[in-house]
């Protein structure tokens, strides 16, 4: 069931990797096996994944959930892997988030097949006014659409 639109094109795939191993060192963590393994998932799905799809997905020895969980819990204070709002899952991200000063990731999901992707919107939206006592700083929205293999019959 996996599409060629499934899988970014592999200097994407490997962007990623760069990113988060940085990021990881940066942070004074270790780059363990485990850690690479859900860095190499991620960064080859461009779907949605639960914790539990990582576990189900991992190239190597089998992942323990913990670590999956405060992986991607590392990644995303990094503004690297982002959840979908209201769901268990997460996306990589494709925009340079974590060079963002305010967190700011919006998603469009198709309402037929749940396949999910960021949307490039800058953290200030023309026409959104603030509520009074309100300054607006990003925005964490999940707009409802059809993709295009979807949309054609
Ligand atoms: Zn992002
Ligand atoms: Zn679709």
């Amino acid at each position: 069931m996996s599409t060629p639109s499934e899988f970014p094109c592999q200097s994407e795939s490997d962007t990623f990797i760069k990113l988060a191993t940085h990021f990881i060192h940066n942070k004074g963590a270790r780059l363990t096996q485990p850690r690479k393994d859900i860095i190499s998932v991620l960064a080859t799905t461009s779907s949605p994944l639960s914790p539990y799809d990582i576990v189900t997905r991992s190239p190597h020895s089998p992942l323990d959930a913990v670590t999956v969980y405060r992986t991607l819990a590392l990644l995303e204070t990094g503004g690297l892997v982002h959840r979908v709002r209201g769901s268990a899952k997460y996306i990589r991200c494709h925009y340079g988030c974590q060079d963002a000063q305010t967190p700011s990731h919006s998603m469009v999901e198709c309402v037929d097949c749940g396949k999910v992707r960021e949307l490039p919107i800058p953290p200030r939206v023309d026409g959104v006014v603030a509520p009074v006592g309100f300054r607006i700083l990003g925005h964490d929205l999940l707009f409802k659409g059809r993709c295009y293999e979807c949309e054609s019959p």
